[in-house]
């Protein structure tokens, strides 16, 4: 069994003040950080809780029966995260990602959906709503959902062999749920239907192929995420990363796969088309990706920030600190006030984690503080 780094301090205590500027600061939707990148992208968690222990994310040894999960008085309440979603808009979001821990476990979780249906873009347009999914409760919950105004949907599957995946999600869950999930967002009306496969080398790297040949003209868009070194629990080794490269090569061998150009700027998977015959691609056959976050950083257009449960904005998915809104919700500031604090914490953004990684010592790489991913959501 690998060695654990178990986390010594609960760093979602500590946080960063969100100040008020001396003058306020009208929304016009152009905010730039340091690196000249946008803010398009809002992904917000709204539980740290899951009924999966995948052992990349929240292994079963840290997260037992011993640990403290946020009461439900810290969370943030559907009124304040559609009020920041709002605000958020107004600096030029224009996509929305529920996620977690697992979003489906939050209760009613279709309300919030359907308060963050009602918002509007810079552009006068609805914002691009998603969720992302361990798929568990999606045969029951899709149908609601969508009514609620879901547009899309992303369901994490890591495998189809079903001991592979029950012990990988380490709580005996099926792998038939999961697709019965997949299934009803299909019937549902869900549309851009996305399956993401973290690969672990020697642990289902040999499910690449059975997963491709399955959702290969489905309509379902398969993408292999390699493992990552998020939070401060997973025991994460380089040597259990497999390559996009390579995942691709074994994909190549079997299946005939032609390079597709990127969909949108910021967009974080490489495209690949599976081909006809004549070797062009065929849409009916559909495409998978690629997400490269370690041997291939995309740091330099990324325009993602994340909102932790309770009301922090991360600025990286390897940050250490968030900045605290939830306090600012809570002290009675105005709109004016709230937007004008969101403006300098977007500005002065730096990160670039994944880019530095391979050139911080290992002891900088500051692991056993970076917050976990089921804390501020993936
Ligand atoms: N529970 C939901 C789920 O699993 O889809 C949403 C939250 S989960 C944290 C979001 C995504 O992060 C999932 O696709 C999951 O596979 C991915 N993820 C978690 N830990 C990861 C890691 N160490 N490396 C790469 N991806 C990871
Ligand atoms: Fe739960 Fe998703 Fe993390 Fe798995 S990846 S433990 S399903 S939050
Ligand atoms: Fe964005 Fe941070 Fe990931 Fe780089 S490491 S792509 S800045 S979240």
């Amino acid at each position: 069994m690998s060695e654990r780094v178990i986390p010594l301090v609960d760093h979602r205590a500590a946080g960063l003040k969100a100040l008020l500027p001396a003058r306020p600061v009208a929304p016009t939707g152009l905010l730039a950080d340091t690196l000249g990148r946008p803010l398009r992208d809002l992904r917000i968690s709204v539980t740290d809780r899951c009924n999966f222990r995948c052992n990349y994310c929240m292994p079963k040894e840290v997260f037992d029966k011993e640990h403290a999960y946020l009461p439900h008085s810290a969370l943030l309440s559907f009124e304040e995260i559609t009020r920041l979603a709002r605000l958020f808009l107004a600096h030029g979001v224009r996509k929305i990602r529920l996620t977690g821990g697992e979003p489906l476990l939050r209760r009613n979780v279709e309300d919030l959906i359907a308060q963050l249906a009602q918002l509007r873009t810079v552009d006068g347009l609805p914002p691009d709503l998603t969720l992302t999914t361990n798929g568990s409760l999606l045969a029951r919950k899709a149908r609601a959902l969508k009514d609620a105004g879901l547009q899309r949907v992303t369901v994490s599957l890591d495998g189809l062999d079903d001991a592979v995946f029950r012990r990988m999600n380490d709580v005996d869950f099926p792998v038939a749920d999961v697709l019965a999930g997949i299934e009803a967002a299909h019937a549902a009306g869900l549309s851009r239907i996305k399956v993401n496969m973290v690969v672990k080398r020697g642990t289902n790297d040999h499910e690449i192929l059975p997963m491709a040949r399955h959702f290969r003209g489905t309509g379902t868009t398969l993408r292999f995420i390699e493992y990552m070194d998020v939070g401060a629990t997973n025991g994460w080794r380089m040597d259990e990363v497999l390559p996009s490269a390579e995942v691709i090569g074994r994909l190549r061998a079997e299946l005939p796969l032609v390079p597709l150009d990127p969909t949108a700027p910021g967009e974080t998977a490489e495209r690949w088309g599976h081909a006809d015959a004549s070797g062009r691609h065929d849409p009916a056959l559909g495409e998978v990706g690629v997400i490269s976050s370690v041997t291939q950083a995309f740091c330099g257009d990324c325009n993602r920030a994340r909102l932790s449960t309770e009301g922090k904005l991360y600025l990286c998915l390897f940050a250490t600190q968030g900045h605290d809104l939830r306090s600012l919700l809570r002290d009675g500031a105005s709109d004016a006030d709230i937007a004008s604090a969101l403006a300098p914490i977007w500005q002065g953004r730096s990160d670039r984690y994944s880019e530095l990684r391979s050139t911080l010592p290992a002891d900088t790489r500051q692991a056993g503080r970076r917050v976990e991913m089921s804390y501020i959501g993936g």
